[in-house]
């Protein structure tokens, strides 16, 4: 977790500091932007994500969740059903990685982090061998300032809340996945502000991807509940935000907490719930969003996911 300096910044991107003695320069380098990001390539905008993910099981059962995310994953590429290209780097910000300060992933080969207990050996025998991209990283780290953004080099990978919806998306894991972490002390207007800043990255080929659940209270969970109810409440703060993502309304998202007891029942603790913000905010206005995998896990658990774009 450190900061590199320009220079080894500058190295890593390709750029060449080379003296030849022919030549002279004539002013400094461009400067680096989030709209012009080496290594990344222009490219078509991207859509953005907020999936919810639910239940670790949801990765290895062959349910209709799983199902739903297999589907999106073939609107990616060059196949009959593809709606988009394929992504060159997946941003994804999950529910499962919480800093203080914010953190972005900057191994060549980020592993597979089983952050979860429980659960039967084949969850923790699920690997997804996607890699970094570390030159990306080391420039979002740049670029970022308001907040700033550290490299993590080798503590954290990719933990469930990516790999359980990227590895039936994109099977393959060829696609390099980057992780940003959240600091979850600091106020949901500065996840929302994040976001926003993220969002010139969609036109250099990056798949945002907001991984969590915009219902997720794990206590008052009803496990013969099928998938089509949820509790009074639950049914209302995701009617609520359901609401407030077709209008656009990012204010409104990022003003959750104001929603009272209604939000504590919904989101005891609100870590599910600050990836939306993150998805929300790299939203251009008047963008069309569909939901997909409407419904409920045991009751308490949105899965209500979101498709921008
Ligand atoms: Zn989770």
């Amino acid at each position: 977790m450190h900061r590199r300096t320009t220079l080894q910044l500058a190295a890593a991107l390709g750029a060449s500091l080379a003296m030849n003695p022919t030549l002279h320069a004539t002013g400094p380098a461009t400067p680096l932007s989030l709209n012009a990001l080496p290594p990344l390539r222009p490219s078509p905008r991207m859509p953005v994500l907020f999936l919810g993910h639910g239940s670790p099981m949801n990765a290895i059962e062959d349910n209709h969740w799983r199902r739903s995310w297999q589907a999106l994953g073939q609107q990616f590429g060059s196949g009959p059903g593809a709606r988009y290209p394929m992504p060159q780097l997946i941003l994804c910000v999950s529910a499962h990685w919480l800093t203080r300060g914010w953190q972005v992933t900057g191994m060549e080969r980020p592993a597979t982090i089983h952050d979860f207990g429980g659960f039967p050996q084949a969850l923790f025998d699920v690997n997804y061998p996607a890699p970094g991209w570390p030159a990306v990283a080391e420039g979002l780290s740049q670029v970022l300032s308001q907040p700033s953004v550290e490299v993590d080099e080798h503590q954290w990978g990719l933990d469930h809340g990516a790999w359980a919806v990227l590895q039936p998306m994109f099977p393959a894991a060829t696609v390099p996945v980057v992780q940003l972490s959240m600091d979850y002390s600091r106020p949901p207007a500065e996840h929302l502000a994040l976001g926003q800043q993220l969002r010139g990255l969609r036109e250099q080929g990056v798949l945002i991807v907001g991984s969590g659940n915009i219902v997720h209270n794990l206590r008052a969970m009803v496990r013969t509940a099928p998938d089509d109810q949820g509790t009074d409440w639950a049914l209302e703060f995701d009617a609520i935000t359901a609401r407030h993502i077709r209008q656009g309304d990012t204010t409104a998202l990022a003003n959750f907490l104001n929603l009272g007891a209604l939000t504590r029942a919904a989101h005891p603790t609100h870590d599910h719930y600050l990836p939306l913000l993150y998805a929300a905010g790299a939203v251009h206005d008047g963008e069309p969003v569909r939901f997909v995998n409407e419904g409920f896990q045991m009751a308490t658990i949105s899965m209500r996911s979101a498709v921008w774009g």
